[in-house]
């Protein structure tokens, strides 16, 4: 189906029979969600939610989520998308510390919610479920109660996002509230956003199976929303289920993290073959390390549509690396892109040159500040330069590559030890699932390399497993950087986005050895 115009509102005008949102039987157009959209802006503003206020989202990835989201962005408030996989007292401190005025949220998720909205001071009439929740109002029938007419006054709304405090307690990241039309916000987005990344408008569908609550895949749904793409709502990620999805809805873009592709990676070849998946075109990856192999094995079966970006909530995208970018140079996660400037900094804060390893800084960030604590927003800026706090190198070309996060380094008798790169090796094994590489104290190196590994289906741990490990380390891996010691372990303690939490991996550990 061909598409009038650009942008949500002028799609949602000119062609408003096109699909907007495709999830399993309930396909909705742009004209609908337009009209949902309004709806709910009325309905918020009846519940006295004004332009600046916060509105807390506790919700899987449901259709759901994207008319909230774009009823906020044109309703002037915070959007906070709390992750629904947290526990009561953890949804309680980002409902409070965000002073939400409102939440949304499910069944399956009210129980947690309940008493943290309480707690938070959130009055009972602005508890609203998009299900039949006992105790919460309905979002269906609060809208149904609401005009679709457009609100009085269009204002831009922004999203408030926690991250996901794999370094310590969620960090609230929002960028300021500008008296601007949520169309020019959109324009804005199209050009920033989707210039960046090389995100065109157009008859294009955009698979969401990343969770909603993160700071990209809510960017990529929104982004894909502004530029009339149809968006696959997967309310989560299995591995075969994923291909289906792509085969059914013919997606051609999405936003994935490294684990998805360890875990399609692992499906029986046939299972694998049994997908046309020929209409993917560009499935952007982030927020996690990839490695090389990995990578490769993925363009060797889905093509050259692999386009990685580095950066972080506070960021945004500030290096792009495209296939064949990558291909060129196999490990980099990019170079910057247009109107950011990358540089490497040492402790003492001067610039390093090509070739050596230090803070990443990048400039370019249009004011972000995290909720409530100046210090900390200035202690990662250097004049207009930030740092999400890794560590890397570029090279003579500019091209940025990643070690680790500078809190995960391991110095082990002086030596810097990159967890990410002993991990990457252990995952070519096809006995590992999935591994985690921490430093513990070690009284004559300072710090130790232990690895836990979860074993993959089908084998058996134990110390043959284990020899068979550290040797297949051995041509890989300078010899200070093998393991110490190996052990196994059911599962490993990833966020739903895919990154490891090193922190609790290793206070568990090191819990157990006492
Ligand atoms: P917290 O600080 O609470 O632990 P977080 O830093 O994980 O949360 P995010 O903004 O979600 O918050 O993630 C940004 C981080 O993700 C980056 O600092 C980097 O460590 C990692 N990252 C992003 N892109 C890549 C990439 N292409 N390759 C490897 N790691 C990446």
């Amino acid at each position: 189906m061909g598409v009038e115009g650009v942008g949500f509102y002028e799609i949602a005008q000119h062609s408003p029979d096109r699909p907007a949102v495709l999830a399993p039987g309930v396909p909705v157009t742009y004209g609908e969600l337009h009209g949902e959209v309004n709806r709910l802006s009325n309905a918020l503003s009846g519940l006295g939610l004004v332009p600046g206020d916060a509105l807390a989202t506790v919700l899987g990835n449901r259709p759901e989520f994207l008319t909230v989201l774009m009823a906020a962005m044109q309703s002037g408030l915070y959007l906070v998308p709390v992750s629904r996989h947290l526990t009561a007292p953890e949804i309680g401190y980002v409902l409070a510390d965000s002073g939400a005025k409102a939440v949304v949220t499910e069944s399956a998720c009210a129980a947690a919610v309940t008493g943290a909205a309480a707690e938070a001071g959130i009055p009972a009439e602005s508890r609203v479920s998009v299900d039949l929740a006992e105790g919460y109002r309905s979002m269906a029938g609060l809208c149904a109660a609401g005009s679709a007419a457009p609100p009085d006054k269009r204002r831009m709304g922004s999203v408030m996002l926690y991250t996901s405090g794999t370094t310590g307690l969620p960090k609230g990241v929002r960028r300021p509230l500008f008296d601007i039309s949520p169309e020019r916000l959109f324009d804005i987005i199209r050009q920033s956003l989707g210039g960046r990344l090389g995100l065109e408008p157009g008859d294009e569908v955009h698979l969401a199976i990343a969770p909603l609550y993160h700071s990209a895949p809510c960017a990529h749904a929104m982004l894909a929303l502004t530029l009339g793409h149809s968006v696959v709502v997967a309310s989560r990620f299995q591995p075969e289920q994923a291909l289906e999805l792509i085969q059914r809805h013919g997606v051609t873009n999405a936003f994935m993290v490294p684990t998805m592709f360890h875990r399609m990676l692992a499906l029986p070849e046939d299972a694998r073959a049994r997908y046309d998946l020929s209409s993917l075109r560009q499935v952007y990856h982030s927020a996690a390390p990839v490695p090389v192999e990995t990578k490769q094995r993925m363009m060797d079966w889905w093509g050259p549509v692999l386009y990685e970006y580095y950066g972080s909530t506070e960021s945004g995208p500030v290096v792009v690396a495209t296939p064949h970018d990558w291909l060129a140079r196999p490990g980099t996660v990019g170079r910057a892109v247009d109107g950011v400037q990358v540089k490497i900094l040492d402790p003492a804060g001067d610039e390093l040159p090509p070739g050596e390893t230090g803070l990443i800084y990048a400039s370019g960030q249009p004011g972000f500040e995290y909720h409530g604590d100046p210090e900390k927003t200035a202690s990662t800026m250097c004049g207009d330069f930030y740092t999400p706090g890794d560590l890397g190198h570029l090279d003579e070309d500019g091209w940025l590559y990643m070690s680790d996060r500078r809190a995960d380094l391991i110095i082990s008798g002086g030596v810097n030890i990159y967890p990410a790169e002993i991990e990457a090796a252990l995952l070519q094994h096809p006995a590992v699932a999935d591994v985690a590489v921490i430093g513990v104290p070690d009284e004559d190196w300072g710090q130790s390399v232990v690895a836990l590994v979860e074993p993959a289906d089908g084998t058996v741990p134990g110390d043959a497993l284990a020899a068979d490990l550290l040797a297949h380390c051995g041509p890989r891996l300078a010899r200070l950087k093998h393991p110490r010691r190996l052990e196994f372990r059911a599962s490993l303690p990833r966020t739903p986005s895919g990154k490891l939490s090193r922190g609790r991996v290793r206070d568990t550990y090191l819990a157990e050895q006492q």
